[in-house]
């Protein structure tokens, strides 16, 4: 009796009959192998062509099934360290990522290493990092607040608290946290009551809504329509109900959030960590 192949012989064997198939090397495997090997015209197989056993009432080898399951698990493995390996590198090299959320060139190489401000803010922001809550940083121009926000974004991705996901689906990568001027964001949503707009007011909504992370970066009281300012409410309070992470950054306090854009606004806002900004503008200051 001849000895037994080896799994990867077994393997081999089948990587042959996908390649002479034009099957992908590279796709889940697939089963029942055996069967597409046959020609149109066939007789019933009784023998497995590669382990020289009887297939079984599907006309499936056992072996050849446990070869193709065993596959499977190794692939899935491998899917998985490499998936690992892909956030690692992330983590430690966050300025793409940082681009990609939406952080533009002056503020990407923000962090807690070059802040120049207050030991005792950046400590208060590092204890966000570490348990993230919503987070409104006040302060005059200059003062720092966009510099603390994308630190702590900066250490999330560190951390792999914001990541990314490749959805094997339909082959995007999806992300879990986004950046955004308040102006920008009030901008979309004015677009989005416009006729032959290709995005709803409720598609802003659900994306700006869905992310776990989000920073909304100067808001402040330029002028714009009462819809506008709803629908940016209704953005801020379906976070608060999901419990999604949201910082903002402004250059007016609560009060005035209240008085100049919205109470509901400025109520959902004081229901999280206010920090109060007052450090000299120190861009001047360079
Ligand atoms: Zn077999």
């Amino acid at each position: 009796m001849a000895t037994e192949p080896t799994v990867e012989e077994v393997q081999e064997k089948l990587l042959k009959v996908r390649r002479e198939q034009g099957i992908s090397e590279t796709v889940k495997p697939i089963r029942s192998i055996v069967k597409k090997q046959l020609p149109e015209k066939w007789e019933r197989p009784t023998i497995c062509s590669i382990h020289n056993e009887p297939l079984d009432e599907n006309w499936n080898c056992p072996k050849c099934i446990e070869a193709e399951k065993e596959w499977e698990r190794k692939y899935e493995e491998e899917q998985k360290i490499k998936e690992e390996k892909r956030c690692k590198e992330i983590a430690d090299n966050p300025e793409p990522l940082l681009i990609n959320i939406g952080v533009g060139k002056r503020h990407l190489p923000c962090s807690f290493e070059n802040y120049q401000g207050g030991e005792k803010l950046k400590s208060i922001c590092m204890s966000v990092v570490k348990e993230p809550c919503d987070l409104v940083l006040t302060g005059n121009a200059g003062s720092g607040k966009t510099h603390l926000a994308v630190a702590i974004f900066r250490e999330w991705i560190k951390n792999q608290t914001i990541k990314t996901k490749y959805d094997r689906d339909d082959f995007t990568l999806l992300k879990n946290a986004k950046f955004i001027t308040v102006p920008d964001l009030l901008l979309k949503i004015r677009q989005s009551f416009s006729e032959g707009s290709d995005k709803s007011e409720e598609d802003i909504v659900e994306t700006y809504s869905s992310y776990s992370f989000l920073l909304l970066d100067d808001l402040g009281a330029e002028k714009t329509t009462e819809w506008s300012i709803t629908t940016l409410y209704t953005i801020i309070d379906r976070r608060y109900r999901e419990l999604k992470t949201t910082i903002v950054t402004t250059n007016l306090t609560i009060d005035q959030i209240g008085s100049q854009i919205s109470d509901r606004i400025a109520s959902r806002l004081s229901s999280g960590k206010v920090i109060k900004i007052n450090a000299p503008d120190y861009r001047k200051k360079r």
